[in-house]
């Protein structure tokens, strides 16, 4: 069983967790708080007599199961939103949704964050986005690439062009909220943690499939970020080293390479089936021509199917198996915006992965999702709950957040 509540050891941070999982997943009784934030039946007992007092938390009608009859708590009134920002190489996606995941607002606008005064339009547009919100309790925010950590959000990202950019603190500094930054890939995995897989799960890997290959790992209970912030990036791996493929950050045939968009349209080209999208498209042209692919493969084309997607899936599932027998982990979580072809890719990545696994590992199950653009911008936005439940996450941004959901829980905001 998943056990993400594992490091909330001081019962001071027990009333915000308790907050936070009410709006993540409604009602519950306080036995089920107590199992589910591995804490005391007496700490949950005396921290609910607080908040009720308080008038935070509200109890409802008594529900009758097995046993004794209990009465569910809930959160009374207004229990706070999250913001989430996905930073992409040519537009920002940003939605504001409740703690429990339930998307209010969306909006996505071009964008190129590496062109001149590229973070202070950007602060500028996140601005105009959550000035509508007065009762935020922070922001999330997504970048595909190295974050140093996640309260302090000193971002590296090659692929946007950002070198040592101090995205966190300039954000948090305009917007006067807190601010949690983190790899694109691994928000989703926090995600999952709040949401998903990681909810009955400890050790998991999310994949993603699209522009690159991403991986962010959870291993007991804890998301896995390497010294640097890098770890994860799968993408990386050196699958051809013969190839002409070369990725941005210099590889010859890795697997970004070979399998992201533009290395599945550079292939589509040297097998003859061009229609003319160039792999250096903008990546939304650039998935509508993959799309169009796919069309063609399911209408007939067998050629398409098996050395377009089947070869891909191959190649991932090579690869997934590698890390699957490195880190064992108890489920797979495949996303990103590659996942509408899925249905093509995964005879090859069914194969490969089986055929490269341990014996006593074949079986490992994975969960393909479905997909829309504003999963990720959600992903991040989960960064901000995260931070009420995990005590290696208690610092200054965290204790910001436990701090603006107890004033909103007051109605002191909205
Ligand atoms: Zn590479």
């Amino acid at each position: 069983m998943g056990n993400q509540f594992k490091s909330l050891g001081a019962s001071s941070l027990v009333p915000a967790a308790m907050l936070g999982l009410l709006g993540v997943r409604g009602a519950m009784t306080r036995a089920e708080l107590a199992a589910s934030l591995h804490v005391s039946s007496a700490t949950i007992t005396s921290v609910s007599k607080q908040l009720i007092a308080r008038n935070m938390v509200t109890e409802l009608d008594e529900i009758y199961g097995e046993g004794r009859p209990a009465r569910p708590l809930a959160l009374n009134g207004n229990n706070g939103r999250i913001a989430g920002l996905k930073i992409a190489p040519s537009h920002v996606t940003m939605v504001i949704s409740g703690l429990d995941g339930k998307v209010f607002t969306q909006n996505t606008e071009p964008f190129h964050v590496a062109e001149d005064g590229g973070i202070d339009e950007m602060t500028r547009i996140v601005q105009r986005f959550v000035d509508k919100e007065p009762s935020l309790l922070g922001l999330g925010v997504g970048i595909p690439g190295a974050v140093d950590s996640p309260e302090r959000g000193v971002v590296n990202a090659p692929s946007i062009q950002l070198r040592n950019a101090r995205i966190g603190e300039t954000l948090q500094q305009r917007l006067g909220m807190p601010v949690f930054v983190e790899n694109d890939v691994n928000a989703l995995a926090i995600a999952e943690q709040v949401y998903g897989a990681g909810r009955s799960c400890s050790t998991y890997m999310v994949l993603t499939i699209g522009r690159g290959i991403g991986c962010g790992l959870v291993i007991n209970d804890e998301m896995h970020r390497g010294a640097n912030g890098d770890a994860g990036e799968i993408g990386h791996f050196p699958m051809q080293p013969d190839s002409d493929r070369i990725c941005p950050d210099g590889h010859r045939g890795c697997l970004d390479s070979l399998i992201g968009s533009s290395g599945l349209l550079a292939r589509a080209r040297e097998l003859g089936l061009s229609q003319g999208a160039v792999s250096e498209a903008p990546i939304d042209e650039q998935m509508e021509a993959i799309d169009e692919y796919a069309q063609r493969a399911r209408s007939g084309n067998a050629r398409i199917r098996a050395d377009l997607f089947e070869w891909a899936g191959d190649l991932l599932g090579k690869a997934v198996a590698g890390a699957v027998n490195l880190f064992d982990p108890e489920t797979l979580v495949l996303l990103g915006e590659g996942m509408p072809q899925w249905d093509l890719w995964e005879p090859g990545f069914e194969r490969a992965l089986r055929a490269g696994l341990m014996e006593s590992r074949r079986s490992v199950p994975y969960l393909a999702g479905s997909w829309d653009e504003s999963r990720w911008a959600l992903g991040a936005a989960a960064l901000v709950i995260s931070s009420l439940f995990n005590r290696s996450d208690s610092g200054r941004m965290s204790k910001a957040v436990r701090s603006r959901l107890s004033q909103i829980a007051l109605g002191k905001y909205a």
